[in-house]
């Protein structure tokens, strides 16, 4: 191995020119953006357009990026003569360094752009337009290419990454493009059938339960989920039902109730297995993860 390579190499890495062996003063992409956008839960439902301000780094308009007063120009510097680079020998070395009067650019300003004190570059506050489609989740990201901080010297502008914060549902529960949530039904609409009507996100829809449902039992409901953000139609909502145990009574509603008792005996109950009754075993699972039961 070449031990003079491997020293340059060490040195290289010290000054800071180690990696990509950029020309100093050439053409650089712009730094990408990053903007933390939050949202309803009804705007993930139905989707949004929205505006947001973002401060970004541009091209001075004053100068048009040169950093030189209007009617003056970069000169070559004249201590490194345009090279950027100074070169010492140390030893039987040679080392170079960037040159501190023109900051490795090789150029000087020998009249500073007052808009921009000299640096080609000028903060503003931009107004992007954003649109969100339905169904996106928390923590996806928009890209929104070239809305960015602009490029220097020729370079292309970076990308600006919207990062989409959904505030959850009070009662719907989203997992992928499917939704979930719990209604507590009066025992004899268990055990006799029935219908009611709830107001899920979408629209209001009409829940048919069958007799003899079992406390916990899992309704779907096809369509009637999220919108699938790429849009491939609508996941599914599961209403999970479960019996209703009033904390009060009126009096009519007791006196019901112990007549109900005395034709259910006690004596007949017997423990089970805990899924014995369920029907919907692919999302048991799920189900118990969800309402911890
Ligand atoms: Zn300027
Ligand atoms: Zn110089």
């Amino acid at each position: 191995p070449d031990i003079f390579a491997d020293f340059s190499d060490i040195f290289g890495d010290f000054f800071g020119f180690g990696g990509g062996r950029r020309q100093a003063g050439g053409p650089e992409r712009g730094a990408d953006l990053r903007f933390d956008l939050e949202i309803s839960f009804n705007d993930s439902f139905t989707g949004a357009e929205t505006t947001i301000q973002i401060p970004r780094e541009e091209s001075c308009e004053t100068c048009k990026g040169s950093g030189a007063a209007p009617g003056s120009s970069r000169e070559t510097c004249p201590q490194c003569r345009g090279a950027g680079q100074l070169r010492f020998q140390q030893g039987f070395l040679v080392v170079a360094r960037p040159c501190g009067q023109c900051r490795g650019t090789g150029q000087i300003i020998p009249k500073p752009c007052p808009a921009c004190r000299g640096t080609g570059r000028t903060t503003k506050d931009r107004r992007v337009t954003v649109k969100i489609p339905a169904g996106i989740a928390e923590g996806q990201r928009l890209r929104m290419y070239g809305e960015g901080e602009h490029g220097a010297h020729g370079g292309p502008s970076g990308d600006l990454y919207v990062v989409v914060h959904v505030k959850p549902h009070e009662i719907y529960h989203r997992e992928n493009d499917d939704l979930f949530a719990e209604v507590a039904v009066p025992f004899s609409m268990m055990a006799m059938g029935g219908s009611f009507k709830i107001e899920p996100p979408g629209g209001q829809l009409t829940i048919e339960v069958p007799a003899a449902t079992p406390s916990g039992a899992l309704l779907p409901f096809r369509g009637k989920g999220m919108p699938n953000v790429s849009g491939h139609g609508r996941g599914t909502l599961y209403v999970r039902v479960v019996v209703d145990v009033p904390k009060k009574l009126t009096k009519e509603q007791r006196k019901l109730i112990e007549q109900l008792g005395n034709a259910m005996p006690a004596d007949t109950i017997q423990p089970r297995a805990i899924d014995a009754d369920d029907d919907e075993k692919p999302f048991f699972e799920r189900v118990k993860d969800l309402f911890g039961s």
